[in-house]
Order: C-alpha cells, then structure tokens, then sequence
C-alpha cells in the first residue's frame, strides 16, 4: 500500500523546507574560507553578553524539564509590554506559536487570508490543517487591507498580517491597522505577526499591545530570533486576550520552550545596549545599502526591517553567483519573487564584501 494516502489531507501538497548547507560544508566545497551569510535576517552583533551569561548559568540544571510556564520570561514581557502574564503564550521561536494559533482555531473547512508575499509559513500552515488559502494581490508590494476586508466570508477564521512584512520589508502604519481591526468581523482572528517590531522607528511603531483590550480577535506575535539575536535558540511569543492564551496553552506542548531559550530571553530584555546598537547598526547599513543599489541603477523596495529586497532580474543566477563569491544571500521565488533577492543588513564589513561581490556578479552578466 501507499502510505502517502494515509497522511493527512494537505500534507501532500506541502514541500520539505529547503535549507541552505551548512555554512562550514559550503567553504569546503567552494574553497572559500570566509563565507559571508546574508540570508536569515538575523542578528549580524553576535549574542548578547548578558544572554551569554544567562545561558552559561542555566547550563548547571540543564538535567531539568524547563519551567513549563516560562514564569519570569512571561512576567518580564507582561511588565515590558503593560500586559498580564496570562496574556503571554511563549513558542519554541514565534512559529511554533503561529502553528499552535492554527492547529487551535484553523480548521479544515476554515479560510485564512493573507497577502501574496506575505511570509510563508501562513501559506505552510493553512496547507498543513488542510484549510483553504486566500492570498490577496498586493499594492506596491505592501499588504492591501481593504482588498483582505473584501476577501472575508462565513468561512473566514483567521487573516495573517506581518508587519513590516517579510520578504517585502513594507510596513503599514499603526493608523491603518487599526481602521482595519475595527472593520474585521469579531469572529475573525487576525494576527499581527511583528517580527521586526524592534526595528521599526519608535515614531512609527504602534503600541499594538494596547489594542488588546478593544480588540479580543487580535493576536500579537514577536520573537527573539531577530533583533534580540537568539535565532538559534528558539523563542518567541503572542500576546492575547487571557481567553484565546488559555486555549493556546492548552494546545502548546508544556515543555516547548527550553531552559537555555528561557533564561537568555529573560535576560536579553535588559540589554537594551545590544539592542539599541543593532538598531542603529542596521539603519546606517541599510542606508548604505540603499545608495548602493541607487547608484547601481538596481530597484528595490524600501524596508524598514533588518533586510533589504532588491531587483535583480534573474535572480536565482545572480544568487548562484554570489554564493560563488563567497556571499549567501536569500532567493525568494517561493514568495512569486524570481526577480528579487533579498539581503539581510549585515555588518559594515559583511556588506561591503555583499557589494564587491554583487558588482563582480553585474560585471559578469
Ligand atoms: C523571522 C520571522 C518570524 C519568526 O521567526 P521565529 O524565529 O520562529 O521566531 C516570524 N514572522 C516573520 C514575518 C519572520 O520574518
């Protein structure tokens, strides 16, 4: 017998995510000692040192199941974000809560909605229940919140909005947002994905935690994994009504969230050094990056995350011979991009070797 007919339905539809070799295996086979990676929008300072003492402390009872409630990361945000702890649900990285958001409320005969190049794990997940996509046509490559309005049904469960988005880095003032909120039918769960919140300029992010009150539909996620520089650890978390974090720790696997993840996030929080300066690190680069691309005569698209999207033509030629320079950056034809790479904001010294190299690939074509 075929065991495939036996999966789920969706399951079938979905596709292994396809990740790059690892960093150290590429150099031996390139030959090149010091590969540049571009790809993953993390964090380009290296950790911070006050998660790097919390996670050496936390090594003496890694023998220990974590806390299961992530009692201090919960407080910590709840007093950081003006919200209860049992307002908190945290995640093994913020895609363990979305997939735990689905795996509660997405069913089946349920629709999502969510913008053509929004980031993909809304699309893998819908797949994954078996529900139905809705993907929207974006407006200058921006979330279009009135055609997502126009696109609600009886059968509409959740709209999936990342704000800034990934990969287009566009971004859709809080203003906006919250015209939006009020409109949304209150049996539609939206959620606000904000992985690049810290990014964005304080002038122009919005206090959407306190929303929360006025809008019990509405659920917030962040994550650690970008400018707090512990992707590797796994955590983020969403911020809810108490009522929709009750039904999501009922769904949540207690021991989801390690020790190590816990006890680096806890601390990571205070660091507001590390944070401030990989902010203003990545708005000088990406400056730089900008002018880059002008002067280039490369369009791209302007960002306010820790990422910039650029077009390149052939994108997946131009990637192949980056990666020959030594530079990984990130195709994005998965996202209907095969025109556009994008490119993380690295350091100074990683985005030089990124324009040497783009101009030893232009020269090329
Ligand atoms: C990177 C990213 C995430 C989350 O990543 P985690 O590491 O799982 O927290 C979520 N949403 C968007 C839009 C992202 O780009």
């Amino acid at each position: 017998m075929d065991i495939k007919t036996l999966a789920n339905r969706g399951v079938l539809g979905l596709h292994p995510y396809q990740p790059g070799k690892p960093v150290e295996e590429l150099e031996r086979e390139l030959g090149i000692q010091d590969i540049v990676k571009l790809a993953s929008n993390e964090n380009p300072l290296g950790l911070s040192p006050l998660a790097k003492t919390a996670i050496e402390a936390a090594t003496a009872e890694l023998t220990r199941y974590p806390d299961a409630n992530g009692f201090y990361l919960k407080q910590k945000l709840a007093e950081r974000w003006q919200v209860t702890a049992e307002q908190v649900t945290l995640g093994n990285g913020s895609n363990e809560v979305l997939e735990i958001l689905f795996r509660t409320f997405v069913s089946p005969d349920s629709e999502v909605i969510f913008d053509k190049h929004a980031f993909i794990v809304y699309a893998l997940l819908t797949q994954s229940v078996g529900a139905t996509a809705v993907p929207v046509a974006s407006k200058a490559w921006g979330h279009d919140l009135e055609g997502m309005l126009a696109r609600v049904n009886d059968k509409t469960r959740l709209i999936c909005i990342a704000n800034p988005n990934n990969p287009t880095g566009t971004y859709l003032q809080p203003e906006a947002i919250e015209a939006f909120l009020a409109k949304v039918p209150s049996n539609v769960l939206v959620v606000l994905d904000e992985a690049y919140y810290e990014y964005v300029k304080p002038e122009q992010r919005g206090e959407t935690h306190q929303w929360l009150n006025r809008y019990p539909n509405l659920i917030i996620s962040r994550t650690f994994s970008k400018a707090y520089g512990l992707a590797g650890l796994r955590v983020g978390y969403a911020l809810t009504s108490a009522d929709i974090a009750d039904l999501l720790n009922r769904v949540r696997e207690p021991f989801n969230c390690n020790s190590l993840a816990l006890a680096a996030a806890t601390a990571v929080l205070d660091d507001t050094q590390y944070l401030e300066a990989g902010i203003a690190l990545n708005q000088k680069e990406m400056a730089r990056l900008e002018s880059y691309f002008k002067e280039r005569a490369l369009p791209y698209i302007p960002s306010v995350g820790n990422f910039i999207t650029v077009e390149v033509g052939d994108a997946n030629a131009i990637y192949q011979a980056l990666l020959h320079q030594g530079v990984i950056v990130r195709p994005i034809a998965g996202y209907g991009m095969p025109n556009h790479l994008r490119v993380s904001i690295g350091t100074e010294a990683e985005n030089t070797r990124f324009m040497a190299a783009m101009d030893v690939v232009l020269a090329q074509r």
